[in-house]
């Protein structure tokens, strides 16, 4: 067995090309072949989807927490995040969850941005829930969703129009695609980003129907919105 037998028997892309081994022997022919499994694995991973998700704030006990009200946002962004994960890996796209449990609000936000500028993916996706409209009572109609993106007029906002229009399809009041330039996370990471808020934690309307709809149905939408399936 030559020395380029031995390279291409210990490699699954140059096993795909039995002609290639067949005359293999020279110098130059292993040249190729180095040039073919580097050309093969590039290949590969540009086709392979690369998508970073993960959980806005940090975990209760460990970590400082989002908004809490009817719904706790640091405990809803986790169950949904993770059934994000589950449904792009089911679909073959290679997933990293950035989510931070541990830190000070700055130190976790500082973290997931690391996270996320640490590899080159295709998108990234921050899971939120929105506080501030106080309607505990409930007015009999929702305050919604909305996402935030650096750009409202890029391709990135056409997906974040579609996570919006799903998640509204639920009976959510759709909020739109907002600039979101003052997010630290859509400023500073790198790919391109999205943070959806979900609906608001402290209207009774939004809190209702997301219990009703549940995190799964959400993540569903969310991940059928990035891949445009209908
Ligand atoms: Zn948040």
């Amino acid at each position: 067995m030559n020395a380029f037998a031995n390279i291409a028997g210990t490699s699954s892309a140059c096993a795909a090309s039995g002609a290639f081994v067949r005359n293999a022997g020279s110098y130059m022919y292993r040249k190729l072949e180095k040039l073919y499994i580097s050309l093969f694995t590039y290949i590969n991973e540009k086709k392979t989807m690369k998508i970073g998700t993960h959980a806005g704030h940090g975990k209760a006990g460990l970590g400082a927490i989002g908004a809490v009200s009817i719904l706790n946002e640091s405990i809803e962004n986790r169950l949904i995040n993770a059934e994000i994960i589950k449904l792009l890996l089911a679909n073959s796209i290679t997933v990293y969850d950035n989510t931070v449990d541990v830190g000070t609000k700055t130190e976790i936000l500082n973290e997931i941005i690391a996270n996320c500028n640490y590899r080159t993916t295709d998108l990234e996706l921050s899971i939120h829930f929105n506080a501030g409209v106080g309607d505990t009572k409930g007015n009999g109609a929702t305050t919604g969703v909305e996402c935030f993106v650096y750009n409202t007029a890029s391709a990135t906002a056409k997906i974040a129009d579609r996570i919006n229009r799903k998640i509204a399809a639920f009976g959510f009041k759709n909020r739109g695609v907002k600039d979101g330039k003052h997010l630290a996370f859509v400023s500073k990471v790198k790919a391109p980003a999205i943070l959806i808020e979900v609906c608001f934690v402290d209207d009774k309307d939004d809190a209702e129907l997301y219990q009703k709809t549940g995190c799964q149905a959400i993540a569903k939408a969310i991940v059928e919105a990035v891949l445009n399936k209908k």
